[in-house]
């Protein structure tokens, strides 16, 4: 699959779910967060520009969050701890929650673009993307033959933010 597919599946998820902002983890430390080579990095920079390439034509906006403790904060209860991702798996350590943990990290990823902009007025759902490293080769194909929301792990926040 190369990125442009990757890149049409993702918008077509946000405008499937309504979003109006498809919110990626910021790309610039992400060799040193997950150990990407320089190959999966440039990868994701081509994905993350063909996203905003794709999504523009839907009057889709493409922002970039602070991943910080994203893949470490439970998005049911907020509680953050690193016990609580063992590898693939996210499993909170106070309520409870589990998923796979790229789809946690997404979820967190389209929480905090909402909470960043809770001020900003009526901007729709966003789309959370957080990339990891191992789904995407140089030649920037993904090898896993895995649905995309657990390579790239994407989550679409379905429910409005009322503001306040
Ligand atoms: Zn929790």
């Amino acid at each position: 699959m190369t990125l442009h597919r990757i890149a049409n599946e993702l918008v077509a998820e946000a405008r499937d779910h309504g979003c109006s902002v498809i919110a990626f983890e910021d790309l610039t430390d992400i060799r040193e967060r997950t150990g990407a080579s320089w190959g999966h990095k440039w990868a994701f920079n081509r994905l993350y520009e063909y996203v905003e390439y794709k999504a523009v034509e839907y009057g889709i906006i493409v922002e970039q969050v602070d991943p910080e403790n994203t893949s470490r904060r439970c998005s049911t209860c907020g509680f953050t701890h690193p016990d609580n991702r063992e590898g693939e798996a996210f499993d909170c350590q106070k309520c409870g929650y589990e998923n796979h943990a790229d789809y946690n990290a997404a979820k967190n990823i389209s929480l905090r673009y909402l909470r960043r902009n809770q001020t900003g007025g009526d901007e729709g759902a966003p789309l959370g993307v957080r990339l990891n490293s191992g789904t995407l080769n140089v030649n920037g194909e993904y090898e896993s033959p895995a649905d995309v929301s657990a390579r790239a792990g994407v989550h679409a926040e379905s429910h409005r933010f009322s503001g306040g």
